[in-house]
């Protein structure tokens, strides 16, 4: 099995990686080939030790084809599952179990330039829009070629299923299990009013529905997961659920809801 580590950059993280590799070189019981990115070859698996932010990286570093494992160095994670006090036991299970693989949906975006160009960007998490300034983002939405609102306010949020418990819950959208194939759209700070009104939920799509976001703004803001970046020539994005899904490997049983549970509420 071909193994590459993606590593947060700290020191912890790197001694946990170093202790890692000594436990992977020494099993007897099954051959694990540590690669490095080096774009010649494709791992099977990889390990994201550090956070979920660190899972991001990996993901948009190797894309779909492998399937990943966390190993968290900090809190517990959304997408990592295993503790560094708990790496005998990850390699025992590597070494001895058939892992579960469960398939995350992803967001896929067409990005229309005022050229013409069109751009083809997914992500994990979620892709954010905002205005480039203090001033009021504008956007006119359409959902399956029909308009729906005029949006007015800070930005708008399509996450994913996994990225439902990121940015896009610290702006009140609701947790969707990763099982359910959507998009969820939310808004940043709306503008209602008797003059403006949007909405004013979080809208979850199915899958074959799409949401195409017409710019009225000369220059925004786009975030792609980690990705983050200023745009002057875009006309709309338009974004469904994803062609391609992340796959993580569970070598042992961490339910959703235990996770959310964990996280949000005990701690
Ligand atoms: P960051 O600003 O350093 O960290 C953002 C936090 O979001 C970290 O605590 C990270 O966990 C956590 N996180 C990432 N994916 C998550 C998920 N699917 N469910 C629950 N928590 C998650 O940025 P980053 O580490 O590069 O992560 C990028 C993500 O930050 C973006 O995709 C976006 O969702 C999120 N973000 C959130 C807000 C907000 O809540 N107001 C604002 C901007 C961006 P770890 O500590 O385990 O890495």
């Amino acid at each position: 099995m071909k193994i590459a580590t993606v590593l947060r950059d700290d020191d912890n993280t790197r001694e946990v990686d170093r202790l890692l590799r000594e436990k992977l070189r020494a099993s007897s019981t099954r051959p694990f080939t540590l690669i490095e990115n080096n774009g010649e070859e494709q791992p099977d698996l990889v390990l994201s030790i550090g956070g979920d932010g660190t899972l991001l990286e990996a993901v948009h570093q190797y894309g779909f084809s492998p399937s990943y494992v966390g190993i968290h160095t900090g809190h517990l994670g959304f997408y990592a599952d295993w503790r560094p006090e708990e790496l005998d036991d990850f390699v025992l299970a590597l070494e001895n179990v058939e892992p579960f693989i469960a398939e995350y949906p992803t967001v896929d975006c067409e990005f229309h330039k005022r050229d013409g160009e069109v751009l083809y960007k997914w992500a994990l998490n979620e892709m954010v829009l905002r205005n480039n300034s203090l001033s009021t983002l504008v956007v006119a939405v359409y959902i399956n070629g029909e308009e729906f609102e005029t949006f007015r306010g800070d930005g708008l949020i399509v996450s994913s299923p996994s990225g439902s418990t990121a940015y896009n819950k610290a702006v009140n959208g609701a947790i969707v299990h990763p099982s359910l194939e959507g998009i969820q759209l939310s808004e940043i700070a709306s503008i209602n009013n008797q003059t403006y009104r949007t909405i004013n939920s979080s809208l979850v799509l199915p899958k074959h529905h799409q949401v195409e976001l017409i710019m009225m703004n000369p220059e925004v803001m786009i975030g792609l997961d980690r990705e983050q970046a200023v745009w002057t020539d875009i006309r709309s994005i338009v974004c469904v659920v994803g062609q391609n899904k992340v796959k993580f490997a569970r070598y042992k049983k961490l339910p959703f809801w235990g996770r959310v549970r964990k996280s949000f509420i005990t701690g």
